[in-house]
């Protein structure tokens, strides 16, 4: 893992250039991660399509220790997902970006929402879950895995 950014170029894949830098809309809320992104799943989950606004969250799951709040602190609302475990969602109070979520039962894993990365140059999907929850007009990418409710493992 190259961790030091002058030698990746500013045209180097941003899903290996560490840190990652991210952020809400607003600016408010700020982070740096300090790992790689890959592995890209789409969440179809309803609870996801109403946090949204849209068909799926693109996410990804990142070592809890490598997220960094850099500015601001974003606001937590926990509800029982549709796996029955409680998630947390972390938005910024202010523009209502989603940042990540977390698994209560897990701190050592971040689901980080990739739209909120200020690069995304280099970076797939690789699979998609909870598609029989998809809305009838949302696309899905039959091309990769795509699991009708959660996924089994904790890969990626
Ligand atoms: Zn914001
Ligand atoms: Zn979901």
């Amino acid at each position: 893992m190259n961790t030091d950014a002058r030698t990746t170029g500013p045209r180097a894949d941003a899903a290996e250039s560490v840190p990652l830098l991210g952020g809400c809309l607003c600016g408010a809320v700020r982070y740096e991660l300090a790992a790689p992104v890959s592995a890209l799943v789409a969440c179809y989950c309803a609870d996801c399509r109403r946090a949204t606004g849209t068909a799926a969250s693109i996410n990804a799951r990142v070592p809890a220790s490598a997220f960094r709040l850099v500015r601001g602190t974003p606001r937590v609302f926990t509800r029982a997902a549709d796996s029955g475990r409680l998630l947390e969602r972390h938005f910024c109070a202010d523009c209502g970006s989603p940042i990540i979520t977390r698994h209560a039962d897990d701190t050592r894993q971040l689901i980080l929402k990739v739209g909120s990365l200020d690069r995304q140059e280099g970076m797939t999907l690789a699979a998609s879950i909870w598609t029989a929850s998809a809305a009838p007009w949302a696309w899905v990418d039959r091309d990769q895995p795509c699991f009708p409710a959660g996924r089994p493992a904790p890969t990626a």
